[in-house]
């Protein structure tokens, strides 16, 4: 049990938890998947309407449930963000 409370950063990846980052990004999960794990592809399509493939564990730890495109934009707009809260203005070179 104590083993348990210090694993709690750590993810069960399971339908649950793909459904709860699907719904978070609005993403539509492309198909049925009877077992899942960390590494398994997840086809699903993305808010944008296209259709994408990633591997579970990059949609929970890197950019979320979104296509190429948009996790790039997202990537620019957290960039932005945190530009702002940094320095308080956009620096150019930094985004
Ligand atoms: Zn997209």
């Amino acid at each position: 049990m104590h083993r348990m409370k210090k694993m709690k950063t750590i993810k069960t990846f399971n339908l649950k938890y793909l459904n709860e980052l699907l719904n978070r990004d609005n993403a539509t999960l492309v198909g049925e998947y009877e077992k899942l794990n960390s590494t398994i592809s997840i086809h699903f399509t993305c808010n944008c309407n296209t259709n994408y493939k990633k591997v579970f564990s990059e949609i929970s730890y890197y950019g979320g449930a979104f296509c190429k495109e948009c996790t790039k934009k997202n990537t620019s707009k957290k960039m932005k963000e945190t530009c702002l809260k940094v320095y308080g203005k956009i620096v150019p070179y930094l985004v």
